[in-house]
């Protein structure tokens, strides 16, 4: 062991994407992290890239932010017991994405109801995705769905074990807004993030969650205003996104056109920096390695917003709306990228432009806490430029 700091230089960057709603293209050429955490930003001339431990030639690529998915439903490693699927966290991060938040570990076979039972299920399930990190992505989770007979001590024994998240509010057995309203403020006097389950049941034995609820229970997430899949009548989602301060979280195992609404709703009343991105897998849809860019392309094509604001509906919103150290490129936050490049045979003159004609971008790296994780994607179209670690 040597007191030097692991430095990554990644130079020859094409396009910077910062994560920042109010000003998603950065100028500069060249980023520098240090013990996985960047450190300065801007272009190579200017900045100190001596005695890199790592670097790394972006080829004229464009990096990211990492991104983000605000909602799926791990289990345990890297194996889903919804559709019987091995390594679909490995496959996510050949999708770009570094960081995963768990709205619940709901599919867990014989998950347990009772109040015992399931803060040890949730503080068992923060723990074994804080020890262990499938393919080196960051899973955030641990988040108990809430039961009748859960007290204000409940709430404070979990945090204090660990517990940052709820699962969704409606999962469960409460299923009306008083009593949740209850057991989400004593989430969050305790420091423990909220959601909820909006809109018509997603699987049997879940239930109905409309707009009235989603505004009496207050969570600090809308989960998937789009459904999930089925959404709430066209006028209820134009409330919420009038009445909520919260996030407003799209998903893509939700109704698209409801995704569409949203997207134009809060676009006409200035709230875009509201949007956050998630899947909503594993489900019964199965899980999406490319959700979260088929998200982007998705509500940049058909929902005519930039592709380099949209990106930051899956990277910066996430992470303010989440407080969470990644997903914006700014010096002290972690040095978690996606480099990616206009996929081959794509249309447009641009990355950008071929992302805002609807077509994926190819990913070419990705780097978590400064470690290089993954090299050419095997799960988005090719990129056309690779970037070399030399
Ligand atoms: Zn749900």
């Amino acid at each position: 062991m040597t007191d030097t700091p692991r430095k990554l230089v990644i130079r020859k960057i094409g396009l910077l994407l910062s994560g920042k709603i109010e000003q998603p293209i950065l100028d500069g050429d060249c980023i520098v992290a240090l013990d996985g955490k960047i450190s300065a930003v801007g272009y190579e001339a200017d900045l100190d890239t001596d005695e890199a431990t790592t670097l790394i030639d972006a080829q004229g690529t464009t990096l990211a932010p990492g991104l983000i998915d605000s909602h799926v439903h791990p289990v345990i490693g890297d194996y889903t017991p919804r559709q019987q699927q091995l390594s679909w966290i490995d496959s996510t991060l050949h999708g770009g994405v570094t960081t995963l938040i768990s709205a619940g570990e709901v599919h867990m076979p014989g998950r347990p109801k009772d109040v015992v039972g399931l803060k040890a299920m949730a503080i068992a399930s923060q723990r074994w995705y804080e020890n262990f990190r499938p393919s080196g992505v960051k899973v955030h989770a641990g988040a108990p769905v809430i039961e009748h007979g859960m007290v204000e001590q409940d709430f404070k024994d979990l945090a204090e074990a660990g517990v940052k998240l709820l699962g969704e509010v409606g999962l469960g057995s409460v299923k009306d807004g008083k009593t949740a309203r209850q057991m989400v403020d004593w989430a969050r006097k305790y420091g423990i993030q909220s959601t909820i389950h909006t809109g018509g049941p997603s699987i049997p034995g879940s239930g109905l969650i409309d707009a009235d609820m989603v505004l009496e229970t207050g969570t600090d997430v809308v989960g998937h205003i789009n459904g999930g899949h089925t959404a709430l009548p066209d006028d209820q989602i134009i409330c919420l996104c009038d009445g909520c301060k919260s996030a407003l979280e799209i998903v893509h195992n939700g109704n698209e056109r409801a995704a569409l609404l949203t997207l134009n709703t809060t676009r006409e009343l200035g709230k875009l920096d509201q949007l956050i991105l998630g899947t909503d897998g594993p489900a019964g849809s199965g899980v999406q390695p490319l959700g979260i860019l088929r998200m982007i392309a998705m509500l940049s094509s058909l929902g005519n917003i930039p592709a380099e604001t949209a990106f930051c509906f899956g990277t910066g919103n996430t992470a303010r709306q989440r407080k969470l150290d990644t997903g914006l490129i700014e010096p002290g936050f972690c040095a978690d990228f996606v480099l990616m490049d206009q996929a081959q045979n794509s249309p447009g003159a641009t990355i950008l432009e071929s992302i805002q004609q609807g077509n994926l971008p190819g990913v070419g790296m990705t780097i978590i806490d400064g470690v290089v994780t993954s090299h050419r994607s095997r799960n988005t179209p090719p990129a056309g430029r690779i970037p070399l670690l030399t």
